[in-house]
């Protein structure tokens, strides 16, 4: 689930860069013995005096009379607490997120205290080149979830099929959930309801067949289901269809008992994601309308949620903790330590609460057995507390240190390793040659895979791309759009220039890009993607015929998605992530293009 790079890569950092501080625990043997703590330790009873022994990532042991091993880092944690690290079963690493960066966005889990982290947000493509990068800093565990939807369903409503796949039926399920397999998702996020909280046009859902045979086949691939529904008769569906986790709270109305019957059949998890429903966020301030149906109606289903979460906690259902963090509003790591507040104020103790981020959110996702209690054998994620968080919930907050892998990654001395003051990976250089379209196998020259992007939400572009043969010999690209009735009506095939654009790609030995292309209708367009919303355009004049069209990087200009007035980002070069070959025209156009022989100069 999450590589070791950096244990093994951090000491030579360290060396180089000759930080001091407190020695770190590291798998060389080590034993870290965190002396007299109050053990939270996740299982529901209640708080013990104990010292805890971890060593190689693990906790070795527990208990009151244990002989500290020479040699042994020692912390002194009388009348401070020891807790598992907090879990956030939903959160959104996207680019536009506060904040967005990997690096930084895992220095703020770190110090919330949260050391695992399901993402709910990536492409399969790019979890590998992510997990690289992740493994090579100091950063929570962090799950990628590959995320699945019907057409015109609740995220499908942006993003390329590769990103979302959309299924309607029980054999396009099973065959999505094999296609992502290899990819090693850690788990499935499945959008099944798409009620848009009664202010919003719907999306489509999901139904049941399609729903059961979906999880079925994530079973028999070893993989647990997260289920983004919001409905109370949508959710009875997805216990029947034994889905591991309800992602998101249920807010049309209070659960009955034919609903919790099915949940607690189905072994389901819910993780209400109290955080993103509240009707005013935390750090927003009240709306300027306080009487607009749209506030009303958040705050009838925000009494709707805090109620289930009473109801079914009652009941007996599990409840784990999730923030939907990245969403607007929901900042991370504070949304989780949020979430703890809103889980108290609807009805569960702290202990109970605290019980939901840890041992309950590690059982959803079937992790129980490596993390999420005090026990010998468990993954030594902990958190040190200055206080009772079991008593007040507000006491989490005194976090006084961290670790992850029994590795030490906040509290005094720590010095974190070198990648996580950078916030993306080191750029590479790549080309010339970015795609001639004769790979096989459907990816670029450059090994990445090829996706298309397009204006979003129910009245969308539709656009058909493949690989066909020239008249001249080889291969090109075509893609064909029915443009949608939008302003910003847009279809488009980007290049990556790196697996899933990760990691970003110096382009400072080029001067530009060349390529064949031939087209009618529509405007077309090259824009070159950046980090941090980086995104630098320039119009391509297209006809009928091939022609060879080269781009200096000069004639490139700033073209943000959201364009600020006087505000510019000068083209850098060194953070390129994809070339985009965009058309627009109006609705109902069909535009189409062809492209060959993308390549730097
Ligand atoms: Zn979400």
């Amino acid at each position: 689930m999450y590589s070791n790079v950096w244990r093994a890569g951090s000491l030579a950092v360290l060396l180089v860069f000759g930080m001091s501080g407190t020695a770190l625990a590291r798998d060389t043997g080590t034993t870290t013995a965190i002396i007299n703590a109050l053990v939270f330790d996740g299982t529901g009873k209640a708080a013990y005096p104990a010292t805890v022994l971890i060593r190689d990532q693990r906790i070795v042991d527990v208990g009151t009379r244990l002989r500290v091993p020479k040699g042994a880092i020692s912390v002194d944690a009388d009348g401070k607490t020891l807790m598992p690290g907090l879990f956030d079963l939903h959160t959104h690493w996207t680019p536009n997120s506060s904040p967005s960066s990997s690096a930084v966005l895992s220095g703020v889990y770190l110090a919330a205290g949260v050391t695992t982290v399901n993402d709910f947000h990536q492409a399969p493509e790019s979890y590998a080149p992510r997990r690289e990068w992740l493994g090579s800093i100091a950063a929570p565990h962090v799950n990628f979830a590959a995320r699945m939807s019907t057409p015109l369903g609740h995220g499908a409503d942006w993003a390329d099929t590769a990103t979302t796949r959309w299924v309607n039926s029980p054999d396009a399920a099973r065959d999505a959930v094999r296609e992502l397999a290899p990819y090693k998702p850690d788990m499935i996020k499945v959008f099944t309801d798409g009620w848009r909280y009664g202010h919003m046009p719907d999306n489509t859902s999901m139904d049941p067949w399609t729903l059961t045979a979906l999880v079925e086949e994530a079973h028999a691939n070893g993989l647990k289901v997260a289920a983004h529904t919001v409905t109370a008769e949508r959710a009875g569906w997805a216990g029947d269809a034994k889905v591991d986790l309800i992602a998101h709270s249920i807010q049309d109305r209070v659960v009955d008992a034919r609903t919790v019957a099915q949940l607690k059949a189905g072994g389901t998890f819910y993780a209400p994601t109290l955080a993103v429903y509240e009707p005013v966020k935390m750090g927003s301030s009240p709306p300027a309308d306080p009487e607009s149906p749209a506030f009303l109606s958040r705050q009838r289903n925000f009494r709707n949620a805090m109620e289930n979460v009473r109801v079914l906690h009652k009941a007996g259902v599990p409840i784990a903790l999730g923030t939907d963090a990245g969403m607007p509003g929901t900042p991370h790591g504070a949304a989780t330590l949020r979430e703890l507040e809103l889980l108290v104020q609807a009805g569960l103790s702290p202990a109970e609460a605290l019980q939901a981020g840890t041992a309950t959110s590690a059982a959803a996702v079937g992790l129980q057995d490596d993390r999420g209690r005090i026990a010998k054998g468990q993954r030594a994620d902990l958190l040190l507390v200055d206080g009772k968080p079991w008593e007040n919930i507000q006491d989490i907050k005194k976090l006084s240190r961290v670790w992850v892998d029994g590795q030490l990654v906040l509290g005094p001395g720590v010095s974190l390793p070198a990648g996580n003051s950078r916030k993306y990976p080191q750029p590479e250089v790549v080309g010339p040659l970015v795609d001639d379209f004769e790979r096989a196998d459907e990816r670029t020259a450059l090994d990445t895979l090829r996706t298309t992007d397009n204006d979003g939400g129910n009245d969308r572009t539709w656009q058909l791309t493949r690989v066909v043969v020239r008249e001249e010999g080889g291969r090109a690209l075509r893609t064909m759009a029915r443009m949608s009735s939008k302003d910003r009506a847009y279809a488009s095939v980007v290049l990556p220039l790196s697996r899933g654009s990760v990691k970003p790609v110096d382009l400072r030995g080029y001067r530009g890009v060349r390529f064949d292309i031939r087209g009618e209708d529509g405007r077309h367009a090259l824009m070159v993607k950046g980090l941090e919303g980086g995104r630098w355009k320039t119009a391509i004049n297209v006809q009928p015929q091939w022609q060879q069209v080269s781009v200096d990087f000069s004639q490139l200009e700033y073209a943000p998605y959201r364009a600020v007035e006087g505000e510019t980002l000068p083209w850098r070069g060194d953070d390129a992530t994809d070339l985009q070959f965009i058309v627009d025209g109006e609705g109902a156009a069909m535009p189409w293009f062809e492209l060959d022989n993308v390549e730097f100069y």
